[in-house]
């Protein structure tokens, strides 16, 4: 298969997508598969506040990746990739980390978890493929870490409760990955409800499903297609202030661990100890968990308008006060913010590019994508791209009919 055909599998329904990922472990592999899914996520409020112990609203969406997985009759496992067209093998007792194809660490990663763990992982076929957009913010990696991980729990009967699948699909991404993210995006892809959002207290890991009603709007990713160099390095910069910050404020609250024990009121009888910098990104941390409180209770009286609005402060203070915007992304949320229809915009995600997340009114959506994609590349000279989402279920088995699987006659090549 070439790699255009391979591609293809973004452009497939849902159902087409599992029956093409199916129809390519059958062509493969010749056995009858298990089938998973694992989605990409959206945060819709509470950004930066995870690595300081504190409060994200993220759901699960309908972008998927899908697995199939069966018993291999031989030593080794195998994967293989639709989206790449690649396969790799492995030791299913030695799990190690590999330089190419690089997309493979993600699992093997998650295998390295299981054989640490004690759970003798027996050789297996598998393939994935779906249409979680990569590098866009919406967390592929999450999706392929949690929905391998869950897979291979479920084929081998091993009962590994959730949350410690969500741990190992963590680890994956920090170690064999090498990016030292927080819990919110595998938390998210695991546990995602049907229209609803999770309040996740990221200390505890206790978790809310709070209902969305987005009436008559939907929300709408605008995609940057950039990701500035600046990100890693900022990234871990931010972490550092934010420690600075809670050393500062030790001296004279011993007890605090984070900046989630912090209040304004604490930042501002103390600031004359802070540089400015430290003061805005420490002061943007405390008033983002305190947006995500209020969001969470916007959403429970139905008050979108005042959720939009919340979105809008956020996406001000990571601009100005944590720094981790870009031109493009404040662009799009400023023209955003003009539009008819349009009750609420941000960046969404580390920053220096990728997504913004809106919430537009259903029959708008076309007149603003085709505005900002417009007046994107006017200024950018820069394809936009957009996704509209629904708030859907986190992985889970995929059970298919027999009348959807009579059906199959379908396979990307033969689109
Ligand atoms: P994001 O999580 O925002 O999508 P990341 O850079 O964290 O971006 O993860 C994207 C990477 O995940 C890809 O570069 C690829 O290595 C891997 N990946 C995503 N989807 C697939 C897939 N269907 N098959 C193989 N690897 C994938
Ligand atoms: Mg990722």
């Amino acid at each position: 298969m070439s790699h255009s055909e391979a591609l293809k599998v973004n452009e497939l329904s849902p159902e087409l997508q599992v029956l093409t990922i199916r129809n390519r472990f059958l062509e493969i592999f010749e056995h009858d598969p298990l089938l998973i899914r694992s989605p990409g996520r959206i945060n819709l409020i509470g950004e930066h506040t995870d690595y300081n112990e504190g409060f994200v609203m993220p759901a699960a969406i309908d972008r998927d990746l899908v697995f199939a997985i069966g018993w291999a009759d031989e030593s080794d496992a195998t994967l293989y990739s639709v989206n790449h067209d690649e396969f790799v093998r492995f030791d299913v007792a030695d799990p190690k980390k590999i330089t190419k194809p690089f997309w493979a660490n993600y699992l093997l990663g998650v295998a390295r978890q299981f054989v640490d763990r004690g759970y003798p992982v027996k050789p297996f076929h598998c393939v994935v493929g779906g249409n979680v957009p990569t590098g866009a913010g919406l967390s592929s990696s999450a999706a392929l870490e949690c929905g391998f991980a869950f897979a291979l729990n479920h084929l081998h009967s091993f009962n590994i409760p959730t949350l410690e699948l969500i741990h190992i699909a963590q680890w994956a991404e920090h170690h064999f990955v090498g990016v030292k993210c927080g819990i919110m995006d595998q938390f998210a892809s695991m546990m995602g409800k049907e229209e609803m959002a999770i309040v996740l207290d990221c200390r505890s890991l206790s978790y809310a499903y709070l209902p969305i009603d987005l009436k008559d709007y939907s929300i709408v990713l605008c995609d940057t297609m950039v990701k500035h160099s600046l990100a890693d390095s900022a990234y871990n910069k931010r972490r550092q202030e934010c420690e600075t910050g809670i050393s500062i404020l030790k001296k004279s609250f011993p007890n605090i661990q984070s900046l989630r024990d912090v209040s304004l009121d604490m930042l501002e009888k103390h600031r004359d100890a802070f540089t400015e910098k430290v003061l805005n990104r420490c002061t943007y941390v405390v008033q983002e968990n305190n947006r995500v409180l209020a969001a969470a209770e916007d959403l429970r009286i139905g008050d979108l308008e005042s959720f939009g609005q919340k979105m809008y402060a956020t996406h001000e203070g990571l601009s100005s006060q944590y720094e981790v915007s870009c031109a493009e992304l404040d662009f799009l949320v400023n023209e955003a913010k003009k539009l008819h229809g349009v009750i609420g915009s941000r960046m969404m995600g580390g920053g220096f590019g990728g997504c913004t997340i809106n919430i537009v009114l259903k029959n708008e959506i076309d007149s603003f994508i085709s505005t900002l994609r417009d007046a994107y590349y006017k200024n950018f000279h820069h394809e936009m791209n957009s996704y509209v989402v629904a708030i859907k279920g986190g992985t889970s088995v995929i059970s298919l009919s027999t009348d959807q699987i009579k059906g199959i006659n379908i396979s990307p090549t033969k689109q």
